[in-house]
């Protein structure tokens, strides 16, 4: 925990406080360390990983109690570091989720979230959703004005998330693929599999989700109305796609993706939060299957991210209207409704 001086200034922050209730109330504004940055948060968001948290009752909540949750954050530098270091005063930039020692292997090479010492945002640090947040001067990065704070804000997670997935799963032209899971980051991964060339198949019960996928180019399935699985596989030879990519967390579409996997296909995994069960001779084995988790875009792609990010003008049909931060908590409370696109809180 870090310390919260009484004398220092106020800042408005949300509160998570159990059950899936949540409050914006007056807590003491962080203070930096000297190789640390002060940030103004302009936006932050919802992501789907808050929600287990959220939902959990109050005396389960341990530090996140009287943590400031949130880690997809976008501001701007109202502190400078005093150790001379990093990003000026003014800066703006989006708050990298994860920081660490600054010194294993891992950090050196910018990707923190492998450092045994991992410390992330809403978590072990005071988190986004705030009107200030802390950060290493390591883990800000600068964001080009002609990117919008909502746009800046999904790629801080989601996008930043889908992004790494695709590419490590090397989807091309003329690949069939299966997202299953359209909230951002499955949405997000439908744009970028239809901007490299595949055929993409979207499944999702949520109606206005495939509503949203379906204008980003994909044909769409609900799951609750067909089987997924015979669906797409009817439209594959009866094999399956070469690629599919697991965004719900959801037990049922968990078993789904290994079932519709085809012999020499991939599944990426990205919804975490719960167990899930295979049978790795028929699931696995078998069909030497390529299974990859990815969990968070490293700093050395964030260039990348951003290109692929500012080539996609469809990425705006994700952005919703901001909820005002006086108004965190209904933000969290329709993130936990299954909202359609991003949540979006502004503290500016
Ligand atoms: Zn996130
Ligand atoms: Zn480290």
């Amino acid at each position: 925990m870090e310390a919260h001086p009484t004398e220092e200034p106020s800042m408005r922050a949300l509160m998570l406080t159990g059950d899936r209730t949540s409050v914006v109330r007056r807590v003491p504004r962080p203070v930096p360390a000297p190789d640390e940055v002060l940030v103004r948060v302009t936006s932050s968001a919802v992501c789907g990983s808050d929600l287990p948290h959220y939902r959990k009752p109050a005396a389960e909540l341990d530090n996140r109690l009287h943590t400031v949750p949130g880690h997809e954050a976008v501001g701007v530098i109202a502190a400078a570091a005093a150790s001379g270091t990093g990003p000026a005063e003014g800066t703006r930039v989006i708050v990298y989720q994860h920081s660490g020692c600054d010194e294993c292997v891992f950090c050196r090479s910018g990707e923190p979230m492998f450092c045994a010492d991992r410390r992330t945002l809403g978590n072990h640090r005071g988190g986004a959703d705030a009107e200030y947040v802390t950060a290493p001067t390591t883990g800000v990065l600068p964001v080009p004005d002609d990117v919008s704070d909502g746009l800046a804000t999904l790629i801080a997670c989601n996008f930043g998330t889908a992004y790494s997935a695709v590419r490590k799963s090397g989807v091309g032209v003329g690949d069939r693929v299966a997202v299953f899971g359209l909230g951002p980051v499955g949405c997000s991964v439908v744009a970028l599999a239809v901007a490299a060339g595949a055929e993409v198949y979207a499944v999702d019960p949520i109606e206005g989700r495939r509503d949203l996928a379906k204008t980003l180019g994909a044909v769409v399935v609900d799951p609750l109305g067909q089987d997924p699985v015979a669906t797409v596989a009817a439209v594959t030879e009866g094999r399956g796609p070469e690629i599919v990519f697991e965004c719900s967390a959801n037990p049922t579409a968990q078993a789904q993706v290994m079932k519709l996997a085809r012999p020499h296909g991939t599944v990426v995994l990205l919804g975490a939060n719960n167990s899930m069960e295979i049978d790795p001779g028929v699931d696995v084995i078998r069909k030497e299957l390529r299974v990859l988790g990815s969990w968070v875009f490293t700093q050395p792609e964030f260039p990348a991210v951003l290109r692929a990010a500012r080539g996609l003008p469809a990425l705006a049909h994700l952005l919703a209207p901001p909820f005002p931060a006086d108004q965190a908590a209904e933000a969290l409370a329709a993130a936990d409704a299954g909202h359609v696109g991003k949540v979006l809180i502004d503290w500016s």
